[in-house]
């Protein structure tokens, strides 16, 4: 259900200033987020190349940063053994959140394991109750969160700043550091900074999600025409960040166990 935006006064921000944000740098823009709201901050993150700058950079100013995954069920093993590599060198407790089980079996049981294949709407509906509502669930918990976003990677995401309102959940500020970064400044800084990154790059991956969605792609493609190729027309999003539900997916919804 969508709810009503915050305003940047509700949540303490300065208003039409909201841009002067845009200005700081990355480190900046985390550094004032963790002083603000730690420990009621996550850096929500799928361990993609965005992710691990941030994780890497915001750990150098807090160690105990809180650290938040969605385990849809159906990632790549490579993500795994990277959040596995990330426990051991950053000594952080990476915090899971997985579907809810009387939800999936729902889903499955209505249309099968690989219900994304059929239908745009059953795609839409798998990422619901894989992402969004764990998500959902995890962000009540918290003031304020942390995302990779980039203008670059989508036209959807062309607009976003570094600090915003989060408009999918009310009350909650979203802050995305890198937001005005290439995916050049990304792989500099991993490289310069010898950040452990998901293997699936070094094999033609650009954008890396649950594994039967994702694939590489050639170089020269949009970065995430490797997300859903066999939909033409729809946006390469899964709900996190934006969404748009179509009357299937209502209907769909319905069906699902509260
Ligand atoms: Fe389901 Fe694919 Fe979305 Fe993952 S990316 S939640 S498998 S539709």
């Amino acid at each position: 259900m969508a709810q009503a935006v915050s305003t940047p006064d509700a949540l303490g921000l300065p208003g039409p200033d909201l841009a002067s944000y845009d200005r700081w740098p990355a480190a900046d823009v985390l550094a004032w987020g963790i002083e603000r709201f730690h420990p009621k901050l996550a850096l929500v993150t799928a361990f993609q190349a965005e992710g691990m700058v941030l994780l890497d950079m915001a750990s150098r100013i807090q160690r105990d940063i809180r650290v938040v995954t969605i385990d849809t069920g159906r990632l790549p093993d490579e993500t795994y053994e990277l959040i596995d590599q990330v426990r051991g060198r950053y000594g952080i407790v990476v915090e899971v959140v997985f579907p809810d089980a009387a939800q999936v079996e729902t889903m499955v049981e209505r249309h099968g394991f690989n219900l994304f294949r059929h239908d745009p709407a059953l795609r839409e509906l798998c990422c619901h109750v894989r992402k969004v509502v764990p998500l959902d669930r995890i962000l009540d918990r918290f003031d304020a969160w942390i995302a990779g976003l980039r203008r670059s990677q989508d036209e959807l995401r062309s607009g976003i700043g570094k600090v915003a309102p989060d408009a999918k959940h009310a009350g909650l500020v979203k802050i995305a550091p890198i937001a005005d970064w290439s995916r050049e400044q990304v792989w500099n800084y991993i490289h310069e900074h010898k950040v452990p990154y998901n293997a699936l790059y070094d094999r033609g991956y650009v954008s890396i999600g649950c594994a039967p969605c994702t694939r590489a792609v050639p170089p020269g493609l949009p970065e995430r025409a490797g997300r859903w190729w066999w939909e033409s027309d729809q946006a390469k999003e899964c709900g996190l960040h934006h969404e748009s539900r179509s009357q299937r997916l209502e209907q769909e919804l319905a069906w699902l166990p509260k």
